[in-house]
């Protein structure tokens, strides 16, 4: 797969018309697509062990969408294979009082996943970046009046980037997904919110709110992608309309960063190794 055309350029900017939602690359079945997803959580599973043992580098995965793209359920199939205990998964939501009387970024920094660890952000800081500059959300942080400037946006996007750079230069690797579906196919998915009694309980009137601010978001979504898709912390735009698609991307793009971060079995040191011999012999030896 050509993971290439779908990362979002480096400090350009863009418009998100020109990603197709639809796009399913050269993959025409969606049978295909399942089989080679499998074969993607199996090698993500014995990347993840690596990882776990070495003990060094930690992946942070970042799922940004609007309602209804399959953020739940990409999450959900693409680490169903993973072991629990070496994954993490936050979901961030309206800050609370205690939240919003620190840095936007004390929450985060708290569910940053531990070394040898995948932590999964079911959105992020970028939230920040978004919803609060849709909404104006910004009095309620409480930030001190002089360093509200108009440029604030701008500072953010900086320091998104020096925030994710630094995670990297600490052995944090951050990969950030977008999942980019049309307005039509939103649609599509509330109504069957509407129509399938086992989802109603998914359909949110504060979604449909959020879906009259659709080009709102848009602006904002490529403005903060093309700022901060980074070679420490790329943006992988994922279209979405076709759920099989969206998470083979996403999985292949996993797999592939953690091959990129060659986790290692730590090294058994020589006496160690002189030793197991005598260990294999004792339990041998047991009456
Ligand atoms: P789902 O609906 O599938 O459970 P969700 O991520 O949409 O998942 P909700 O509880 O519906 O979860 O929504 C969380 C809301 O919190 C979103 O509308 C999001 O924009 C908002 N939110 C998250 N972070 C911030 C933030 N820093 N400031 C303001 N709002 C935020
Ligand atoms: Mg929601």
């Amino acid at each position: 797969m050509d993971l290439k055309s779908y990362r979002a350029p480096y400090k350009k900017e863009f418009s998100l018309k020109d990603f197709a939602t639809d796009d399913t690359g050269k993959f025409e079945s969606k049978e295909e697509a399942e089989r080679l997803l499998s074969h993607n959580v199996k090698r993500m599973a014995e990347l993840q062990d690596a990882l776990y043992a070495h003990d060094r580098y930690a992946l942070l995965l970042i799922f940004q969408a609007m309602d209804a793209a399959g953020k739940d359920g990409a999450i959900k199939h693409v680490m169903s294979g993973l072991n629990p205990q070496g994954t993490q998964v936050f979901s961030f939501k309206q800050p609370s009082a205690e939240e919003l009387d620190h840095d936007y970024l004390w929450r985060v920094n708290k569910s940053l996943p531990e070394r040898g660890r995948i932590g999964i952000f079911n959105r992020s800081h970028y939230e920040e970046i978004l919803v609060v500059r849709v909404h104006n959300y910004l009095e309620a942080e409480k930030l001190p009046e002089p360093l509200v400037k108009k440029d604030i946006w701008k500072t953010r996007f900086r320091q998104f980037r020096d925030y994710e750079r630094y995670l990297y230069e600490n052995g944090v690797q951050t990969v950030k997904f977008f999942l980019n579906i049309s307005k039509d196919e939103q649609k599509k998915r509330f109504l069957k919110r509407l129509d399938d009694p086992t989802k109603n309980w998914k359909f949110s009137t504060a979604d449909l709110k959020e879906r009259g601010h659709w080009n709102d978001y848009q602006k904002v979504y490529a403005e903060a992608i093309a700022e901060t898709s980074t070679k420490y912390a790329p943006w992988y735009i994922v279209p979405a309309d076709k759920k099989w698609f969206a998470r083979l991307l996403i999985s292949t793009v996993i797999v592939k960063t953690l091959e990129r971060m060659k986790p290692e079995y730590p090294k058994v040191s020589e006496d160690k190794l002189k030793n197991l011999e005598g260990y294999r012999k004792q339990l041998m030896d047991e009456s």
